[in-house]
């Protein structure tokens, strides 16, 4: 893609770019500042010319069989391992992480893809026959109509493939709404899905846009359900919004997820995996763990402490797209200061930094290296409250069980770890954590397309999670069919 095709972000509408006459805002490249695109802001007339081409082509589409919308996803499937390559590249151009953490972005985004293309077997229902004299009753899936997502920035390729996919192979209609933040990478996945004609015009449309955006789409009396994922926040407002229009509603928010390392945890494991997870992504991951609870006695704490925060010196930070980089960039200059701030309101709080990562933006203004916090309270802001920023906080237990409470004190919970070598307290931790997602001996315990992927408590609401066969039950209304034959 050249720079002057970027220059003007346009809206895919009906099967055709649209250049909305609406108010632009800049995306530019955290790593250097550079302004890659400008992005409308799509209002509520924009937005409804999407619904509306997504509402004329679900009548076709809904009838057509679902082992031919299967067959579009496969070509979909194709697609994205032909282009995966330059989906990471635009993921790092407009995002900012590492190009190896883009690749592995959009390799899970083709896996949701992937099962998605089992839709013959997803889409399957129920019967019983005999219920009485010739009488016999059958489930059958239909479709929920026109289905809407609202993403975040920080997975601009895996998480609008959370949701397109699963939602077109169960013949809805699809409109995704994508972060204004860093819209490129959905530019090119709907370039791709253009050139497959299997996908017939209007099935699949792309709004960008921000506030007046999203509210256009939650107020639509034609949009059926959304798909939202960001921060808790925003989660909260979307649900109880679109509840006012009867809306199905899925909404994944954001996370303070507990790292809990044990005095017997395996050095390697715990190195990588804590580190990865509070650092990897500059802290941009709803599975980043950003509190580290150390168990046991203060001299096996300390011991911990000091291993982690003498690896985490060694990090690299800068742009995504060098190969030695370990912490990329922020998403913005914005962002860099809005956790800045943070880390000063911490330390006005009590707490000390034992490491201090700030160095005053670097190239872009975005950068910040790796932060770890101690001295906070259990109950504190920096403590329990989500920076998303390369910012870890260090508390303390005497053991296990006072480990989970403490986890299980915090408002969210999205996901947690623990890293031991012991089988029992892995087994009491999976028992007793309360969240979602949950890591053994694994820093970011990562969607996997074939299971359901959702938080617990603040990190969610809703009740259908996003992937695995809850995708499916999400994006179909089940009809229940009673017939007498004699
Ligand atoms: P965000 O909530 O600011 O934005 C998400 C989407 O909502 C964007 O498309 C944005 O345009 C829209 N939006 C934001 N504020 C809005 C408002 N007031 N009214 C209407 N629409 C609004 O989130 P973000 O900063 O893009 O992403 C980071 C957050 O997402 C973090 O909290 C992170 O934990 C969370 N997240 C959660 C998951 C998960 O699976 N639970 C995955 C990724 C990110």
């Amino acid at each position: 893609m050249t720079t002057e095709a970027l220059t003007l972000v346009r809206n895919y509408v009906g099967g055709s770019w649209q250049a909305p006459n609406v108010d632009h805002i800049d995306t530019t490249d955290p790593a250097t500042g550079d302004l890659l695109g400008r992005v409308p802001l799509s209002d509520a007339e924009a937005v409804d010319a999407a619904v509306q081409a997504a509402k004329s082509a679900l009548p076709a589409w809904r009838a057509t069989s679902p082992l031919v919308r299967a067959r579009a996803i496969f070509a979909l499937r194709q697609k994205l391992v032909d282009h995966r390559d330059e989906l990471a590249r635009l993921v790092t151009l407009d995002m900012g992480k590492t190009l190896d953490d883009a690749y592995a972005e959009v390799g899970r985004g083709i896996e949701s893809v992937e099962n998605a293309c089992g839709a013959g077997t997803l889409l399957k229902g129920e019967n019983l026959e005999g219920v009485a004299t010739n009488v016999d009753v059958e489930m059958v899936r239909q479709p929920v109509g026109v289905v809407a997502a609202i993403t975040p920035f920080n997975f601009p390729a895996m998480i609008p493939l959370w949701f397109l996919p699963y939602a077109i192979v169960c013949g809805n209609t699809f409109v995704l709404k994508p972060s204004e933040q860093d819209p490129l990478t959905s530019v090119k996945l709907f370039e791709l899905i253009d050139e497959i004609e299997e996908i017939p015009s209007g099935v699949v449309n792309l709004v960008h846009g921000a506030h007046d955006a999203v509210n256009a789409l939650l107020d639509h009396p034609d949009v059926n359900a959304i798909s939202f994922v960001g921060s808790a926040k925003t989660g909260r407002y979307i649900y109880e919004r679109s509840a006012q229009t009867g809306k199905r509603v899925q909404a994944l928010g954001g996370a303070k997820n507990a790292m809990v390392v044990m005095p017997d945890a395996d050095l390697d494991l715990t190195l990588n995996g804590v580190l990865s997870s509070a650092f990897g992504a500059a802290g941009q991951r709803c599975l980043a763990g950003s509190l580290l609870v150390l168990v046991g006695p203060r001299a096996d704490q300390d011991r911990w402490l000091d291993t982690i925060v003498t690896a985490a010196k060694e990090l690299k930070v800068g742009a995504g797209s060098d190969p030695g980089t370990d912490v990329c960039p922020l998403v913005s200059p914005a962002a860099r200061e809005r956790v800045e701030d943070e880390i000063e309101k911490a330390l006005a709080a009590g707490a000390q930094l034992i490491l201090d990562g700030r160095r005053g933006g670097g190239a872009g203004g975005a950068e910040l290296g790796p932060t770890v916090i101690t001295g906070a309270a259990a109950d504190s802001h920096v403590a329990t409250e989500e920076l998303f920023g390369p910012v870890v906080t260090v508390l303390g237990a005497p053991d296990l069980s006072a480990a989970i409470e403490l986890v299980n004190h915090g408002r969210y919970g999205n996901a947690s770890s623990i890293f031991t070598t012991s089988g029992k307290a892995a087994r009491e931790y999976r028992f007793g954590v309360e969240a979602g997602m949950v890591g053994v001996n694994i820093g970011v315990a990562a969607p996997v397309a074939w299971f359901p992927f959702a938080g617990w408590k603040d990190s969610f609401d809703g009740d259908l999670h996003a992937n695995g066969t809850d995708a499916v039950e999400f994006y179909t209304r089940k009809k229940v069919v009673t017939s007498r034959w004699s």
